[in-house]
């Protein structure tokens, strides 16, 4: 299935990616009422990074003005560098750090795709709580709800629409993860979403949600940053690795979720939290993926 642009509400576009599984990414432009654009995050690949160039081309003749940035992930910056010179970018503060910090780890990580041309490029406009966008008279609120999937997430509010770009707090259809966050501010970023009542939410990956779908994805969503808890104190308490509570644990609904190597990551991240560390404390990378790897029986592959 291809990529394509939709317009979820007046000048609000979601640019969707199947399958939404490891590094195929969602982004958004924002049209204001004054013609001027905002784009919100880029992808993985070259090529996947061109084709998103162009289809924004099909929409606005005008150039963005800016690039927002929902979190550090190559797949969400990887594309940063194609945007011209002299074009903001904007993220929290740690997603300029962790840019920096992360380089192109991710695309050697995760094997598979031909990445093409990638380069580092950070955001060069950070802040810290909330910046507010205007395009004309229409509003862009962005909003930092990290630590959750990452320490930087930001989501992309506009009043006016009632729509939302989650970035990657909320997959739909894959396992939230956590390992780069916080297994404990998660259930927080979820209530912050859900106390802005979104008629439609965008997430980092999976299709669109609208209406009833948002409440339901949100309370699913809940509802698995409560099985991780759960199954991370018993797991902790009883002296078993993340990768044996994951091997050993009872069937859940969960299970049929994409991506369910993320499980590990994330009683990796629950557990350096039950063990007092600070909720920002950089987890052992090389450990958490090779747990991750060892349960999926092999490296884990992306098809972007
Ligand atoms: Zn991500």
């Amino acid at each position: 299935m291809k990529p394509e642009l939709v317009e979820v509400a007046p000048g609000a576009h979601a640019y969707i990616q199947p399958d939404g599984s490891w590094m195929i990414n969602n982004t958004g432009l924002v049209v204001g009422d004054d013609g001027s654009a905002v784009l919100v995050d880029t992808t993985s690949t070259e090529a996947r990074n061109r084709a998103l160039l162009a289809a924004v081309e099909g929409v606005t003749e005008r150039r963005p003005r800016a690039l927002v940035n929902t979190h550090h992930h190559g797949d969400h910056t990887y594309g940063n560098w194609l945007m011209p010179a002299d074009m903001p970018i904007i993220g929290h503060v740690k997603c300029r750090e962790d840019v920096l910090a992360a380089g192109l780890l991710a695309s050697q990580v995760l094997t598979g795709p031909d990445y093409g041309r990638i380069e580092v490029r950070p955001p060069d406009v950070t802040f810290t709580g909330s910046l507010t966008l205007h395009l004309g008279e229409t509003v862009v609120e962005l909003h930092h709800v990290g630590p959750a999937h990452t320490r930087s997430d930001v989501v992309v509010w506009l009043p006016a629409q009632r729509v939302l770009f989650a970035g990657d707090i909320a997959f739909s259809g894959g396992q939230p993860f956590l390992a780069e966050g916080s297994v404990a501010g998660y259930p927080q970023a979820l209530q912050r979403i859900r106390a802005l009542e979104p008629d439609v939410l965008v997430p980092g990956h999976g299709p669109v949600c609208r209406g009833d779908e948002v409440t339901s994805l949100l309370d699913d969503l809940s509802a698995y940053a409560s099985f991780v808890d759960s199954l991370a104190r018993e797991g902790h308490a009883a002296g078993r690795t993340p990768l044996e509570v994951v091997r050993g644990k009872a069937a859940s609904r969960f299970d049929t979720w994409q991506e369910s190597e993320r499980l590990v990551g994330n009683l990796h991240r629950a557990y350096s939290e039950l063990d007092g560390n600070d909720i920002e404390a950089r987890l052992d990378v090389a450990k958490v993926w090779g747990d991750m790897m060892a349960f999926s029986g092999g490296p884990i592959r992306s098809h972007a």
